[in-house]
């Protein structure tokens, strides 16, 4: 009997999802070819968490898949065949040990993201896969019901399975663009519409830019809004100089940047010390007017948590001088001030949008792509993994987690290596 022939796979994207893919497939046989529009794989990797990579985290699956919302369900299968322990003995394996420094987010030890990309490229110059950059796919070709190619901006290759990872239209610097969602509905797939998220936020009040560069640990931020939760998110906060970023701003951009497509401007709030109450910053300004009745306010509320130049113009937006004194801070500004402190409001009049957004709310509707094998209903033989469907997460690994656990799936997948 002749050899049996081997799989063809086509992966189109060289991210850490159409990577992982790659490398799926080729471990369990298949002859896989790589096709990457820029002149360079992984961009975004290189650049995630500000190059050291923020890999995955330490939450088990359940509480993760909880993190990414209402579809967070579609991830179960993935997350099943490449949970996070499994992906870091799978990074170790490859000789890229990972750490939780604060025992949450994940990194490599070396806190290197090229660690990661050079790994993974490693790994894919092993096995056999070959990797083309500069390779702009423009169409599917199909036979029936199947998939059984593209076709390149020059020529066209063909393929038993082909694997779409191409990502999001998020930061077109580092290879966002919209291809992939236009390959998908070339061939009957719904794009839920997209939106910026993890994208810093632009206020309408022009304050914030005078503190850019200043940012607290800790703070809460909502939408004070009809209907939305005041919840809100919880983390780090960073003046811009076009508004508001950092962890707890940018989590809850991509439900902002929604909101901002039916209205001209979304009402925050944010809680500078949200370990008190009011009442209790109240009483804490109060008795600074006996005990350090002579020191500046602002320089008080450094030891609170928040810098000297946010508490003087807390100071200003309460009416009083930014340089006064404990003792001379009048009834009517500390309680001002306290409430502001709790309560302080700011205007989104729009995000950074998708030139800045690290990730993309929408994307290939899941409702057309069975979660167990992320092949798609409407082509047989056509995969998504990544950025690319209407999956995202919040800072923390949780995108990065997703694009390497459905790539592997899709991988696996397509390669006919998934138990029946
Ligand atoms: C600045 C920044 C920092 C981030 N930091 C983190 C972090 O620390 N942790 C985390 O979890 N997430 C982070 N993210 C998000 C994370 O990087 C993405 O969610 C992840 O890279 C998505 O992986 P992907 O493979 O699906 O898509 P991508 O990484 O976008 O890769 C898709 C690839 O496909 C290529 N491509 C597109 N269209 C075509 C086409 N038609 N033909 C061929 N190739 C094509 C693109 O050029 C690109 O190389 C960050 C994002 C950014 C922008």
């Amino acid at each position: 009997m002749p050899p049996k022939a081997k799989k063809e796979i086509l992966v189109l994207g060289a991210g850490p999802a159409g990577l992982m893919a790659a490398i799926a497939a080729a471990r369990h046989g298949a002859k896989v070819t790589v096709l990457e529009r820029m002149p360079e794989p992984a961009l975004k990797l290189r650049a995630s968490g500000g190059e050291r990579c923020n890999v995955t985290n330490t939450l088990a699956s359940e509480a993760f898949m909880e993190k990414l919302g209402r579809q967070g369900r579609f991830a179960e299968p993935a997350l099943r065949v490449m949970g996070a322990p499994y992906l870091r003995e799978f990074l170790g394996k490859l000789g890229v040990p990972t750490h939780a420094p604060n025992g949450f987010q994940v990194y490599p030890v070396s806190e290197k993201s090229s660690d990661v990309l050079n790994a993974l490229l490693a790994e894919v110059q092993r096995l056999k896969v070959k990797l083309l950059t500069g390779m702009q796919v423009v169409e599917l070709i199909r036979d029936g019901e199947r998939v059984c190619g593209v076709k390149l901006s020059k020529g066209h290759i063909e393929a038993n399975a082909v694997i779409i990872a191409t990502g999001s239209c998020g930061y077109p610097a580092l290879g966002g663009n919209d291809s992939g969602y236009a390959l998908a509905r070339s061939v009957g797939h719904t794009l839920v519409p997209v939106a910026p998220s993890l994208v810093p936020v632009v206020t309408r009040e022009r304050w914030p830019a005078e503190l850019a560069g200043v940012s607290v640990a800790d703070v809460r931020v909502w939408m004070d809004v009809p209907g939305q939760s005041k919840e809100g998110m919880r983390g780090g906060l960073l003046f811009t100089h076009h508004g508001i970023s950092g962890p707890a701003v940018l989590n809850l951009s991509g439900a902002v940047a929604r909101l901002l497509t039916k209205q001209f401007a979304v009402q925050l709030r944010l809680d500078l010390l949200p370990e008190e109450t009011v009442l209790q910053t109240l009483e804490k300004l109060n008795g600074w007017r006996s005990k350090a009745g002579k020191k500046s306010v602002a320089k008080l509320l450094v030891a609170e948590g928040l810098p000297q130049a946010l508490g003087r113009q807390l100071l200003t937006l309460a009416g009083a001088e930014p340089e006064v004194i404990a003792a001379e801070l009048s009834a009517e500004a500390r309680d001002h001030l306290a409430n502001l402190i709790h309560h302080l409001p700011l205007t989104a009049r729009d995000t950074e949008g998708f030139k800045r957004a690290m990730v993309v709310r929408g994307g290939i509707a899941l409702r057309d792509i069975i979660s167990e094998t992320l092949e798609s209903e409407k082509l047989w033989g056509l995969y998504f993994a990544g950025e690319v469907v209407d999956i995202d997460g919040p800072c923390g690994g949780f995108n990065l987690q997703w694009a390497f656990a459905s790539g592997w799936l899709a991988g696996l997948a397509a390669a006919g290596a998934l138990p029946k």
